[in-house]
Formats: C-alpha cells, sequence, structure tokens
C-alpha cells in the first residue's frame, strides 16, 4: 500500500516537471522580448533575424509544445520582412494548429501578409481581437501582463492594424481611440519602443481632428518613451513629419525627416531610411527642391525594391513622378507612372490616392502637359466618386458618432446640472425641515411656555378677583353682623342716579342701648346688635337691603317702595324685635327699637320732589328722631309733605316740627308690640 502511494507521487512529480510544461511568467516576458527584437530588426535585416531565429529556438516550442504559437509568429513576421509571403502563409496555417485553446494569432499574421501586399487588413487583424483582448482587461491591463495572461505586444499589433484601418476611412475618432487602449497596453508591457510609436499614431489621429497642437504633445510625450533607442526615435519623427506636413508645416517635416535619417543610418538600418527618404521626396518637391527629391527618390527606390516593400513603393513612384514631370523629364515622369499603375488602389487607400492624383494633376499641368493633366484629374474624380461611394457609410457613422458624443456630453452636462440642482433642493429641503423643526419646537415651547404662563395668569387671575371680590365682599360687610356696611350702601348708592333718588328708606336704632352695654356687658351688647340685625332681615324681604349703619344703627333700602307697605314692614319689625327677648350671655334680654321710614320721591312718583340719597337719609333720620321724642319702641313715616320746590323742601327741614304742626308734613305713626 505505502509502496503504491510513493509510486502515485514520483508519477505525479514527473508529470509536473514534464517536458509539457509552461515556463514561468519571467522566461515568457524575456523570451517575448527576445522575439519582439528579432521581428523589429527583421525590417532592417530579415535574412539575419531569420538564421538567429533557427538558431535560438527553443525545445518548449518545438510542435505541441506551449511556446510554439510565439514562436512561429515571430518567424512569420520574419518571413514577411523578408519579402517571403508564401512561406509566411505556411506559418499562418500551423498557427491555426497551435493555437489550441488560446488565442489564434493566425489572424494577425494573415493580416500582416496583406497588410505588405498593400491590401485591406482590417477585416482579418479584427477576427484576431476578441480572443487576445479577454485576456488584457481594459483598466487591468499591468495585472494581466504581469500575471502573463496578456499577450499585449501581439494584441497592440492588431490594434494598430485597425486603426490604420480606420485612420484611412477617416474614422479618426475610432482610431484615436484605439490607439489610447494600445498605450495602455504598451505602457503595461512597459515596452518603450511600442510606447514611441503609439503616440506618434496617436498623433497622426490627432492631428486629422485639427487637434495639432495635442498631436505635438503626443511626439513629445513618445521621443520621451524613445529615450536612447535611435530607431524607435527615427519612427517617432516619421510620424512627426506626416503631423507637421498634413498641418501644412513642409519645413517641419523635412527638417523631422532629415533628422530621422540621421538616426536610421546611425542604427544602420536601410529599410527604415529607405522610407525616411522616400518620404522627404513629397517633402522636397513642395519646397521647389526637384533635384534634392530625385537624388532622394534614387537612393531609397533599390533598397524598397529590395526589401519588398509595396507599401512604400508605389508613393515612392508616384513622388518621383512628380519629380520628373517638374524637371520636364517627362519620360521617366510616365515610366514612374507606369510602374504606380501595376500596383493598384487599395480600396482603403482611395482618398490618399485621389490627392495624390490632384497633385499629379496640377504638376502636368504646370509643366504643360495638359493631356496627361486631364488623364489625372479624370483618374482622381473616378476614385473620389468611389470613395465617396465606399466611405458615405463610415463619414455618416463618424458623424452620427461625433453628433452622438456631443449629444452625450450635452445630455451629461444636463444630468450632471440636474443632479447638482437635485442635490441643492435636498439639502435645501433638509435645511428647511431642520428649520421648521426648530421653528416647530421653538412654537411648541413658547405656545406651551405662553399656556402655562396663561393658565398660570388665570389662575392668579381668578384667584386675584376670588380675593378682590373676597376683599370686597369684607370691606363691604360687616364684620359682627355679617350684614351690609356703610361702604356698600355707599357704592349702591353710586351706581344709582345720584340726584334722584327713588325708593324706601327705613332708620331704626335700638332703644336704651347704651344701658345694655352698662348693665350686661359689652358682650351681651354685641350678642342684642347681632340678634336684631338678624331679626331686621327675617323681618323683610330678601330684595331689600339691611345695612349696619353704625352703633346700633340700621338702615333697610328698598327699591321703588310705596308707603303702605312699607309701614306693614316696619311694624313687622317692630314686632319682630320687641315680641321675642333676645338670648344673652348674661341672660335673656326685652329690646324695642324705634324706626323712622319715608317713601321717595316724597309727595309720590310723577309729581314727586326730587332729593340726593343723602338728603333722603336725613328726611329717615329726622322722623326716627321724631319716633324716639315720641316715647321710643314705635315706627314714624312720612305720609305726605306739601311742598311747591325743593326750596319749599329745605326749608320744612329747618323746622320741622313747625311744619308738622301746620300741616305741611303728615306723619304715621306705629306703635310696637307693648
Ligand atoms: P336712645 O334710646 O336714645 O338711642 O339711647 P341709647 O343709649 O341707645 O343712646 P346712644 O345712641 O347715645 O348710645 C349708643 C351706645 O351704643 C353708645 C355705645 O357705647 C354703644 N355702642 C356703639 N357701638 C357698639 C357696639 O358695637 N357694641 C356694644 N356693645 N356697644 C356699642
Ligand atoms: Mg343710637
Ligand atoms: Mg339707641
Amino acid at each position: 500500500m505505502k509502496a503504491l502511494l510513493l509510486a502515485l507521487l514520483f508519477a505525479l512529480l514527473l508529470a509536473a516537471q514534464g517536458v509539457g510544461a509552461t515556463p514561468d511568467a519571467a522566461v515568457v516576458a524575456a523570451e517575448d522580448r527576445l522575439l519582439a527584437n528579432i521581428a523589429r530588426r527583421a525590417f532592417d535585416d530579415p535574412q539575419a533575424m531569420l538564421a538567429e531565429l533557427t538558431q535560438q529556438w527553443p525545445a518548449h516550442a518545438q510542435p505541441g509544445q506551449p511556446r510554439e504559437a510565439a514562436w512561429l509568429l515571430a518567424r512569420g513576421r520574419v518571413l514577411l520582412a523578408a519579402g517571403q509571403v508564401e512561406p509566411a502563409d505556411a506559418i499562418a496555417v500551423r498557427l491555426t494548429q497551435a493555437a489550441g485553446d488560446g488565442p489564434d494569432r493566425s489572424w494577425l499574421l494573415r493580416a500582416l501578409i496583406q497588410e505588405r501586399l498593400g491590401k485591406p487588413a482590417g477585416a482579418l487583424a479584427r477576427r484576431a481581437l476578441p480572443g487576445l483582448e479577454q485576456h488584457c482587461p481594459a483598466g487591468d491591463e499591468p495585472r494581466a501582463v504581469q500575471t502573463g495572461r496578456c499577450d499585449f505586444r501581439t494584441t497592440w499589433d492588431v490594434l494598430r492594424l485597425v486603426q490604420r484601418e480606420q485612420y484611412a476611412q477617416g474614422i479618426f475618432m475610432e482610431a484615436e481611440a484605439g490607439m489610447r487602449r494600445a498605450l495602455a497596453l504598451a505602457r503595461a508591457g512597459g515596452d518603450g519602443h511600442l510606447v514611441a510609436l503609439t503616440h506618434g499614431m496617436l498623433a497622426t489621429a490627432l492631428e486629422a481632428q485639427e487637434q495639432v497642437d495635442a498631436a505635438r504633445a503626443e511626439i513629445r510625450a513618445g521621443e520621451a518613451a524613445a529615450d536612447g533607442d535611435p530607431v524607435a526615435r527615427a519612427r517617432l519623427l516619421n510620424f512627426a513629419a506626416a503631423v507637421e506636413r498634413r498641418a501644412g508645416n513642409v519645413p517641419g517635416a523635412r527638417h523631422a525627416l532629415e533628422a530621422a535619417l540621421r538616426l536610421a543610418d546611425e542604427a544602420d538600418a536601410p529599410h527604415l531610411a529607405a522610407v525616411l527618404r522616400s518620404n522627404l521626396v513629397d517633402a522636397y518637391i513642395h519646397l521647389g527642391l526637384s533635384r534634392e527629391a530625385l537624388d532622394a527618390g534614387q537612393q531609397a527606390l533599390p533598397v524598397l525594391q529590395r526589401f519588398r516593400d509595396r507599401v512604400y513603393l508605389r508613393g515612392l513612384h508616384h513622388n518621383l513622378a512628380v519629380a520628373y514631370v517638374k524637371l520636364h523629364q517627362l519620360d521617366a515622369a510616365r515610366q514612374q507612372l507606369a510602374r504606380v499603375a501595376q500596383f493598384g488602389v487599395d480600396p482603403v487607400e482611395l482618398v490618399m490616392r485621389a490627392r495624390e492624383l490632384r497633385e499629379l494633376g496640377d504638376t502636368w499641368a504646370g509643366a504643360g502637359q495638359y493631356k496627361e493633366a486631364l488623364a489625372a484629374y479624370h483618374e482622381e474624380r473616378v476614385l473620389n466618386t468611389r470613395s465617396n461611394e465606399r466611405n458615405r457609410a463610415a463619414a455618416l457613422e463618424e458623424l452620427r458618432r461625433k453628433y452622438d458624443s456631443a449629444a452625450k456630453q450635452r445630455d451629461l452636462d444636463l444630468l450632471a446640472r440636474d443632479v447638482q440642482l437635485k442635490d441643492q433642493q435636498l439639502e435645501n429641503h433638509r435645511l428647511a425641515r431642520q428649520m421648521g423643526f426648530a421653528v416647530g419646537a421653538l412654537l411648541l415651547l413658547s405656545v406651551a411656555l405662553v399656556g402655562v404662563t396663561l393658565l398660570r395668569m388665570r389662575g392668579a387671575q381668578a384667584r386675584l378677583t376670588a380675593n378682590q371680590q373676597l376683599l370686597r365682599a369684607q370691606s363691604e360687610r360687616d364684620p359682627l353682623t355679617d350684614l351690609s356696611n356703610r361702604r356698600h350702601f355707599l357704592s349702591v348708592m353710586d351706581a344709582r342716579a345720584r340726584e334722584c333718588f327713588e325708593g324706601a328708606l327705613m332708620m331704626i336704632d335700638i332703644d336704651h342701648f347704651k344701658h345694655v352695654n352698662d348693665r350686661h356687658g359689652h358682650a351681651a351688647g354685641d350678642a342684642v346688635i347681632v340678634e336684631v340685625g338678624r331679626r331686621i332681615r327675617a323681618a323683610v324681604r330678601d330684595t331689600d337691603l339691611v345695612v349696619r349703619w353704625g352703633g346700633e344703627e340700621f338702615l333697610v333700602f328698598a327699591a321703588e317702595e310705596g308707603g303702605r307697605e312699607l309701614a306693614q314692614r316696619a311694624e313687622r319689625v317692630l314686632r319682630g324685635i320687641g315680641g321675642t327677648p333676645v338670648d344673652t350671655p348674661d341672660g335673656p334680654l326685652r329690646i324695642t327699637v324705634s324706626i323712622g321710614f319715608a317713601s321717595f320721591p316724597l309727595g309720590g312718583a310723577g309729581g314727586g320732589l326730587r332729593l340726593h340719597w343723602e338728603q333722603a337719609v336725613n328726611w329717615a333720620d329726622l322722623v326716627l328722631y321724631r319716633a324716639k321724642a315720641e316715647g321710643r319702641n314705635r315706627a314714624v313715616g312720612i305720609a305726605g309733605v306739601e311742598a311747591p320746590d325743593p326750596d319749599g323742601l329745605a326749608a320744612i327741614l329747618q323746622d320741622f316740627d313747625a311744619a308738622c304742626l301746620h300741616g305741611q308734613v303728615r306723619l304715621s305713626v306705629t306703635p310696637g308690640p307693648a
């Protein structure tokens, strides 16, 4: 059992260390760097690179091994640099087989072959894109590259081919977007050469959108990235020249190209130097330097032919034709044009080609060769028509995109403003609510405070009123008898008409009261006063006001009292007091009172004489005095008075006894109980 387990473990170890094992990420990265370098150098020296590749081919890149595809692709590139299209094609077939479950790199090689042949390569490149890009998620490129999942160079090359087609079709915004993605990949891979080239391509895409300053900034960024790599710098300067040339700065373009040429010569890069010279031909022609143009072109031509570089050859033949026309070497010019015609026209380069034809037509016309000029113009028109048909859809799409992006930006702006507004509104609401709460709380507190205060005030007010009422009641009440006092009577009189007293008055005084005090003591006197008051109260009507006038004197006031009823009431008082002895601490005592009464106005209602209440009290006092004088224990009332006016009344008061004698005053006398 133990032996079996050991054997199993050994087998597993063997499998893990097996020949099919993938080299680790660092080895893969170093190898990719090497392969990239070989492919790059192959542009200028394909044979040497082909040899180096064969010599270095490792075991793990043999058929069926994990690194086979990477090495095959490099070989395909080098073969293409050497102009060997058919072997490259065979490599593409092997690449499909080697793909396994990884991305199919054969599409890239097929696209590169198309490019090399001067044919549209974008569609093929696009087919490679999804398989490659899925391992290089946007925004996460550095990590994807580091773990070895993302083949950033292959993906970059695919993006380059796609953008090249987009650029030729005039879809510059998309081309720019593709290059920004390619830039992220090149940076993630830390490949300065690729970073520099990407900045260069970005610059041309920006210049095409008339963003010249942004384009120049990209060139500067590229220069920083290419630092120390003359080939990268030379290629970047080629892009810089394209930017300046298109921006109309031909001297700038020439300057850049000449600088690039020096770098290429220095780096011993003949193919690149030929490309740069080919571009210089155009700059020299436009600067009127036809001789220099011809020299440069003649130097470049054999090199491009040697490298079978169809892409640059066609352009060079055209430029040479223009230079020859300008130098009036018309046959040589026609020869060059015949070479151009052999290339046919790549559909994606229709616009560029048409532009060249216009330039050619102008040159022919300038040289007085109108037949050729017309032919060139005619061909230009044909190409333009084809290009228009082909690019109308693309142009419309570009327009739509531009519009969409502008509209989207507007929408975003609106949305942002809307969001800001809503935020502000929310904040305002929040503040308003806070304020509302605060105000509400304050109000509530105030209301509560006011309520409590009001309640307290009301309570205090009620108590105050009660106290005042009590005070008033107490102040208007006689404490001994609990009858109204003189003050209360005065307030009642004040409330009535002062100058016209109406009603009846009865003044009552206890007879010989001094004796009670003297004989039975002051306490007995008090008891007598209290009881007399009580009996008066019982004898008169509830509505009558009974007042302790002072000492042992009482006053009864009855509003609107007739004389007859008043006499009867006086008699009831006499009997109520004199009829029953009064209980005192000193034993029961017989008490009598004397009463003087009168009803006002004197002389009866209607024709009566009007008096002030104080005068009325004087009249009652006067008849009480009469009752005392006639022997006490009796009531004397005024039955009638004859006076012409108030002065007459005053005269009666002056001498009451005489008035009684002369019959001016008639009195009624009611005796008390015997
Ligand atoms: P007349 O029949 O003439 O009225 O005789 P009189 O003794 O009642 O006369 P007068 O009015 O002179 O005397 C009243 C006395 O009543 C004088 C006073 O001492 C006494 N008196 C006044 N107020 C009080 C009181 O509140 N209590 C007691 N016990 N005596 C009082
Ligand atoms: Mg008295
Ligand atoms: Mg008295």
